[in-house]
């Protein structure tokens, strides 16, 4: 698996583990991470590009970073390894960083960074995916190989699109074909009817007590390390969310109107505490699983999300799973109905820093970069 040869111990060995920075590009949850880790007592450091993005910092006293690097471009900070490690920096990944730089970049970027950035190859495309999650025993949604076995509504994700721009539900085989674009490589997923629930987890390797992971495969019998819920949200989607108001999709078509699954921001949700164990054993499934992946030496640590469906016969279905902080634990900043019960007020971004933290307390900073 590509960044296996990255030298972390050696980088971390050159830090002062008393001096460390937290740095996070200044986009996507950086405001939480970075008061998350004022909080833990580290220095931050916010990477942005254009002074615009710098100001808006300054609404936000509590996050705004100690230090700021401000680039052309996001790529540049391929350049400012040295520079970042010199600052004894920690990166924190999110989706934008990934997304800015590049996924190929972003495994080879030389800055320790938490987490482990080889489960990327896994989160990145849906056949993995479903290999990962289905064998930690979540239940995906079906996928229609063949579109002439469509036989009830479906949604068709292009590979290509992103944050559900550019997908489409069809009815039948019929209206499939009328509206795929042949050109593009495409998915088609029975479409799940119920109700969404993105759960945000935090698996810290490091505690032996709480709701412990139990290994799978070479590590069956083992408990290998802390299932935390931080807050559960539900995404808010345009123009889905919506669309009923309007009428039947028959009558959007016929106004030549298509739902889009455009996220333009998220809302807290709790979920029906019966549902709550099953929703903890397809977490740990996913953590459990993600230690078996081929090449993954580390598998999941972290917060990692959970995309799911709940139907009305109360089955759960995963259609994603993103394997860092997601955008939708911006609704939990202040805490959540989960993670307040633990800790009043910790966000995920807080989360993070007190596991870096913790780490440095125990010396075992290396099992949770990469
Ligand atoms: P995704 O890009 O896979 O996160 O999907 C974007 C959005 O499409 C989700 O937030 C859901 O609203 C919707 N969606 C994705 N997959 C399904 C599915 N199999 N059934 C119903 N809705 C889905």
């Amino acid at each position: 698996m590509a960044g296996d040869a990255l030298p972390v111990a050696e980088w971390v060995s050159d830090y002062d583990v008393s001096q460390i920075t937290i740095g996070v590009v200044a986009s996507h949850s950086s405001l939480q991470i970075l008061h998350g880790a004022r909080q833990e007592g580290f220095r931050t450091l916010g990477i942005c590009v254009g002074e615009e993005r710098r100001k808006m910092y300054s609404a936000f006293p509590g996050a705004d970073p100690d230090e700021w690097l401000i680039l052309d471009d996001y790529k540049q900070m391929m350049d400012y390894a040295e520079y970042l490690r010199e600052r004894n920096v920690i990166l924190i990944p999110h989706g934008s960083l990934v997304e800015y730089l590049g996924p190929k970049n972003f495994q080879i970027l030389s800055v320790p960074t938490f987490g482990n950035r080889n489960i990327l190859e896994w989160e990145g495309s849906r056949e993995r995916q479903r290999l990962w999650l289905e064998s930690g025993g979540c239940t995906m949604p079906r996928v229609i190989e063949d579109p002439k076995d469509i036989d009830g509504p479906v949604i068709v994700k292009y590979a290509g699109a992103k944050g559900g721009r550019g997908y489409f539900v069809a009815r039948d085989f019929r209206d499939f074909r009328r509206n795929v674009d042949l050109e593009e490589e495409f998915t088609i997923q029975e479409y799940v009817l119920g109700t969404r629930y993105y759960f945000q987890f935090f698996f810290d390797p490091l505690p032996e007590d709480g709701y412990q992971v139990d290994g799978m495969g070479s590590k069956k019998g083992q408990k290998i390390g802390r299932l935390e819920l931080m807050s559960i949200d539900r995404r808010d989607e345009a123009n889905v969310d919506e669309f009923y108001k309007l009428g039947s999709l028959r009558d959007l078509r016929d106004m030549g109107l298509e739902p889009s699954f455009v996220v333009t921001g998220n809302t807290p949700a709790v979920l029906r505490e019966s549902l709550l164990p099953e929703a903890f054993r397809m977490g740990e499934g996913a953590v459990a699983a993600s230690m078996e992946l081929e090449g993954a030496e580390q598998g999941m640590i972290g917060p990692f999300c959970l995309e799911t469906i709940v139907t009305d016969k109360l089955e759960f279905r995963v259609f994603e799973v993103s394997a860092r902080i997601v955008a939708g634990s911006n609704v939990a900043v202040g805490g959540s109905p989960y993670s307040d019960i633990n800790e009043p007020g910790i966000s995920t971004g807080q989360r993070v820093a007190r596991c870096i933290r913790k780490a440095i307390e125990k010396d075992r900073l290396l099992d949770i970069l990469s």
